[in-house]
């Protein structure tokens, strides 16, 4: 049988990048894995040739040869003998981690979970945080009470007793039974050592044999000014512990903004509604303008200033992430109108409609 062209077995250019070679061989063996062509010698077969044409331009000195050469030029060059597809994908495991995922059903141990007695990074957890929006506008210390899992200490998170585990007998450690279909030996996961290897002698009383138990801790943070609700910080290495000397994982907090009296939010900028009575809008007037600072702003009111009117205070708004200055200060005119009038009142709003019907 003539041997195919490495480059068109996996279908791509002469030119090809090592990426490009990694990823043309992924598809190819993602199309011929045994889960999508099961009982097909075809496949085998295939999937043999383009583990040997991958493991050739993956390799800089024998693609070199091959471009020159040709096949001849790599005889004697210990190209190709891959045995069955379990070899195949345990061979080139690094490439396919991750690809597979659990769909691989475990070839013969490139599946599975990780093993307990391996350490492992710890996990990653979330939490949320209430600030007022002036702890966001200009940043605040918080303590945080954070309750996640945590590795069991008595048995090392094993969940075995004294950590004492014993090689599962059904499996012989590997976390896979294996089952032959057609040509093909596919395993799936150890039922009795749900794929970790190992099973306690005796379960540890303390976590009853999950190898976690709930932990409560004091978090420090540091939230700088400028954040707003939705967004999260990341406190490296603040979350769950790693397992048996594995390094931990992160802490992610979410930030919530309460609402507040005086102002809503609209991106740094403060929207704060300033409640004037018809006289003040007509007449016009000066006011205070509360401020998220400590003083409040004075401002002058003109004279026929119209409900929805808006005036501006800039760089009174919240203090932007990046420190580049602050938002503005948006006041937006309301106009009151007085729910009850007294008798005095009344009479001198009454001559008031009178005169605007005289002039009208
Ligand atoms: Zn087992
Ligand atoms: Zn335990």
């Amino acid at each position: 049988m003539a041997r195919r062209d490495y480059y068109e077995v996996l279908g791509i250019e002469r030119t090809a990048t090592v990426t490009v070679v990694k990823k043309a061989f992924k598809r190819v063996a993602l199309d011929l894995h045994p889960d999508r062509n099961p009982d097909d010698p075809e496949a085998e077969d295939k999937m043999k040739e383009a583990s040997e044409a991958y493991s050739v331009l993956n390799d800089a000195d024998k693609r070199a040869i091959y471009d020159r050469h040709g096949h001849d030029g790599l005889s004697g060059q210990g190209v190709g003998g891959f045995g069955d597809m379990q070899d195949i994908f345990s061979h080139f495991q690094d490439i396919f981690d991750g690809v597979f995922g659990g769909g691989m059903g475990g070839m013969g141990g490139m599946g599975g979970r990780r093993r307990r007695t391996a350490p492992s990074r710890g996990a990653d957890v979330r939490a949320s945080v209430l600030l007022s929006l002036r702890e966001a506008a200009f940043g605040a210390k918080k303590e945080l009470e954070v309750t996640h899992p945590t590795p069991c200490e008595p048995c090392r998170g094993t969940g075995a007793e004294d950590a004492k585990l014993q090689q599962c007998g059904n499996c012989g450690g590997s976390g896979q039974v294996a089952h032959a279909r057609g040509p093909f030996v596919l395993s799936t996961t150890c039922g009795q050592c749900g794929g970790e290897g190992a099973t306690a002698e005796k379960a540890c009383e303390e976590c009853s044999g999950h190898g976690e138990v709930p932990s409560t801790r004091a978090v420090s943070l540091t939230v700088p000014g400028g954040v707003d609700t939705g967004q999260t910080l990341r406190l490296t290495n603040q979350g769950q512990a790693g397992r048996l000397g594995g390094p931990p994982g992160h802490l992610y907090v979410t930030v919530e903004v309460a609402p507040d009296d005086n102002f809503h939010r609209d991106g740094y900028d403060l929207i704060h509604e300033l409640h004037l009575s018809y006289p003040q809008a007509a007449l016009g007037d000066e006011v205070e303008l509360p401020t998220l600072d400590d003083e409040p702003e004075r401002i002058k009111i003109p004279a026929g200033v119209q409900p929805g009117d808006t005036m501006v205070v800039n760089n009174a708004g919240v203090p932007r992430l990046d420190g580049r200055g602050r938002g503005d200060l948006i006041a937006v005119i309301q106009v009151d109108v007085p729910k009850e009038l007294s008798p005095r009142a009344r009479e001198l709003l009454e001559e008031l409609a009178a005169t605007f019907s005289k002039e009208a």
